[in-house]
């Protein structure tokens, strides 16, 4: 970290600053210019917290110098981490994966269908919401526990790891004993209690960027749950909010790349809820993986105009079957055999 000092900052300012600093436990190495004083800090392992140096007198501003993902960031761990999920492996270098399933789980009919048909067709995993975070308390909450059984049932029948969400801290443990991977939500990528809850256990987590979050607050938001010992975590990509209307949200592709240079954790891409349109799901999984992403997650109903929930962008068993031979045929352009 770096304090630049006002030009008229008195020798008292920089002294004030120097003892702060070796407060903290720090070591402080003023460098003089002719114009004014900036001041080093060393000894830090990690992002220094500078809300006390910022009120201090004759402070014009602190330039952070580490990040606030130590963790997460490639600076201190370069080789690519590889998330696996029963056996699936997810992260650079892996056949990138196919995440299918139904918005929410709704039935042992609608599940059991949908998992044995995308299994068929090829599919890395189950998805299924059982506990769903709605935007209003007057639509469909999910089946909560029944749904956790019914996800998981599925999912044996099928032979497919399953990946559901987790919406409290309270309920890590319960849904830990059901899924195989677990789900943050875009709504609770800032909830730092859930987070460390999910740091605690020893089944792998995808965290999906909340909807108006920069790059550095998703990174940040993985970093709570490294920073508790789970290392196994998987970013995703599931679109921002923007001015456009047009599109559920705006699908940030090139965060897939960014990420691959700036973290080491794998990234997937959500194209249904980026998008909000079955039609524009195809195009942007094929984009998705061209730009390299680990995977995809797809939501996919036996009856879509009949869903309970995402029902406009989930496709059809014949538009997941179609998108899964466009998979396919990509598979050789990425350097993986069909
Ligand atoms: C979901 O995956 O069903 C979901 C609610 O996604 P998001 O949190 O990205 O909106
Ligand atoms: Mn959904």
């Amino acid at each position: 970290m770096l304090i630049v000092m006002n030009h008229n900052a008195s020798q008292i300012d920089i002294d004030t600053i120097n003892k702060v600093i070796t407060n903290m436990g720090y070591t402080a190495a003023p460098i003089p210019g002719s114009e004014r004083t900036a001041i080093g800090v060393l000894g830090n392992k990690g992002y220094v917290d500078d809300c006390k140096i910022l009120e201090l007198p004759g402070v014009q501003r602190v330039i952070h110098v580490s990040k606030p993902y130590k963790l997460v960031s490639r600076d201190f761990h370069p080789e690519d981490t590889i998330v696996d999920v029963c056996g699936v492996r997810i992260g650079q270098g892996c056949r990138p994966v196919v995440v299918a399933g139904p918005c929410a789980v709704e039935s042992e009919e609608q599940i059991m269908k949908t998992a044995l048909f995308v299994a068929k067709a090829g599919a890395d995993m189950l998805r299924g919401g059982a506990f769903k975070p709605r935007t209003g308390p007057h639509t469909f909450q999910g089946l909560r526990e029944e749904g956790l059984k019914l996800l998981a049932k599925a999912g044996k029948e099928s032979g497919l790891p399953t990946v559901t969400e987790v919406m409290s801290p309270d309920n890590v443990g319960l849904v830990a004993e059901y899924a195989d991977l677990l789900q943050v939500g875009a709504r609770n990528m800032q909830n730092f209690d859930l987070l460390r809850e999910l740091g605690k256990i020893r089944k792998p987590v995808i965290l999906k960027r909340g909807m108006s979050a920069t790059i550095e607050e998703f990174l940040a938001a993985a970093e709570y749950i490294l920073a508790e010992g789970n290392e196994q975590v998987i970013l995703c990509e599931r679109g921002i909010r923007t001015y456009e209307t047009a599109t559920r949200n705006t699908l940030d592709l090139a965060v897939a790349p960014l990420i691959k240079e700036m973290s080491h954790l794998p990234i997937m891409v959500d194209p249904s809820h980026a998008t909000g349109k079955r039609s524009l799901v195809l195009p942007m999984t094929l984009a998705a993986l061209v730009a390299g992403a680990d995977g995809v997650l797809i939501e996919v109903h036996p009856e879509p105009e009949k869903a309970l929930s995402d029902g406009p962008q989930s496709l059809t068993f014949q538009g997941f079957e179609h998108l899964m031979s466009e998979y396919r045929r990509l598979l050789p352009f990425l350097g993986f055999s069909s």
